[in-house]
């Protein structure tokens, strides 16, 4: 019999086949492909997998990654043997992040999937090995439609041009807007430069992150151009919907309800787009898979088929505005079932999901789902349900809904938006301009 998988329970870990993580619903796994897609029959293989091993329901993270819940220690090792018989090579260590079209996309800067390839190279050739955070992000992004520019990391590579020339900017610690600048790199020195930091990183310690790195050490180390006259990428819209890479090449971009989908819905909708004519299924932000390969005369039938499916498959889906965790049954820690909760705020508060803002539902302080602030976001409470204006889960809610109460709450909160918004004014500023208090009594009132 083989050994039982060691498993954490601690949540700043990331749960590899090696170190599944201890939740609600059993152990979880998260996976990386180390090459960008998957086929569709390697992706049924991996479901079918979910479903012998796992509880059924499979995960796209907010992040694009995939993982398997509901696993045992006994059969962790069956799911490893199986994703192994796939072929598939899932990334092991640094997290090293690329687009989700990267070298696909014709609007991109630059290929990002070859500098992310050499990078993993380098660190895995390194001796000795890095010891680096658990949680350690790198991501490297050539531009494009669906950049990464919104993505934090600890570091950031993104191409931009300067003069003619294409350099990568060097950032460290956050977005593409928060980031700090360090460097701007022609490509030959963007691998050594990460290694020093890597190298930096692994010498403070085992916990060490970007933002522990004084920028004064990697100057030195860096040649540095006008910095500040970089100008950020545009934010990449919604995974969502279709995507038109050119004349006769879209992508159709696929959410999953909420971040889950049950194994037996994937498979029969992967099969039913293998006749579509898809060849490829990348990864992609907020929850999402892009379908590659359909022809652009039959992307209207995929479209179709995802959203009869019960998945996001259109920018304008009110579905895509909301954030929520994993909720009871999946998470030891959760106290409301979140994804009930959020098919209450589609059903009964359309007017707060225009877009201009997310609703984030947490089944408790920490968060998950959306760890900054948001316009609104309905937390657990001891009567029920807390509701924060403008901040984290861990705030203070401004108003208190009885368990029973949700429901009416949301219906008055959909109202006050409705009755209240002026000409072309978003749910966001409306709710901005009437103010906590306001928005308080709406969903205290009856
Ligand atoms: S926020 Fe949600 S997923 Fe995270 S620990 Fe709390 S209940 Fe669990």
């Amino acid at each position: 019999m083989e050994a039982p998988q060691r498993s954490s329970m601690r949540r700043g870990a990331c749960p590899s086949l090696s170190t599944p993580m201890m939740t609600g619903d059993g152990l979880l796994v998260r996976l990386r492909p180390a090459r960008p897609g998957f086929t569709l029959r390697e992706l049924v293989a991996i479901s079918d997998a979910a479903a012998l091993c796992g509880n059924g329901i499979l995960e796209i993270t907010a992040r694009g990654n995939l993982q398997i819940r509901g696993l045992t220690a006994q059969t962790v090792p069956l799911l490893s043997r199986k994703i192994a018989d796939t072929g598939i090579e899932i990334a092991q260590g640094l997290a090293i992040e690329t687009p989700p079209l990267a070298g696909l996309d014709p609007s991109e800067i630059a290929d990002a999937v070859s500098v992310a390839e050499r990078l993993r190279v380098a660190v895995a050739a390194h001796q000795p090995p890095l010891h680096l955070a658990p949680k350690l992000s790198v991501v490297i992004d050539g531009g494009g439609q669906l950049n990464l520019e919104a993505v934090t990391a600890d570091i950031r590579l993104s191409a931009v041009r300067s003069n003619g020339q294409v350099l990568w900017l060097l950032a460290l610690a956050g977005t593409g807007k928060t980031a700090r600048r360090i460097a701007a790199l022609e490509e030959t020195a963007v691998v050594p430069a990460v290694m020093n930091i890597l190298e930096s990183l692994a010498a403070i310690g085992r916990d060490a992150r970007a933002r522990d790195i004084v920028d004064a050490a990697l100057k030195r180390r860096t040649a540095t151009i006008d910095l500040d006259e970089i100008a950020p990428m545009m934010s990449a819209p919604n995974s969502a919907g279709i995507h038109d890479l050119a004349e006769d090449c879209s992508i159709l971009g696929v959410g999953l309800p909420f971040g889950q989908i049950r194994t037996v819905g994937l498979r029969s909708f992967l099969e039913a787009l293998e006749i579509l004519g898809a060849t490829e299924i990348r990864l992609a932000l907020g929850h999402a898979l892009m379908v590659l390969g359909v022809a652009p005369e039959r992307i209207g039938a995929a479209q179709a088929l995802a959203l009869g499916h019960g998945l996001r498959a259109f920018p304008r889906d009110p579905r895509n505005h909301i954030a929520a965790c994993a909720g009871v049954r999946a998470c030891a820690s959760a106290q409301i079932d979140t994804r009930a909760v959020a098919q209450t705020v589609v059903d009964t508060a359309p007017a707060l999901l225009d877009g201009s803002l997310t609703v984030h539902i947490s089944g408790c302080p920490k968060g998950c789902a959306k760890p900054s602030a948001s316009a609104l976001t309905i937390t657990a409470a001891p009567i029920g349900y807390g509701l924060v204006v403008n901040g984290p889960a861990s705030a203070a809610p401004t108003a208190y809904i009885e368990e029973n109460n949700i429901r009416t709450a949301l219906e008055h909160l959909d109202k006050l938006v409705s009755e209240r918004k002026q000409a072309g004014e978003s749910a966001r500023s409306c709710l901005t301009r009437l103010g906590a208090d306001v928005v308080t009594a709406a969903v205290q009132q009856g």
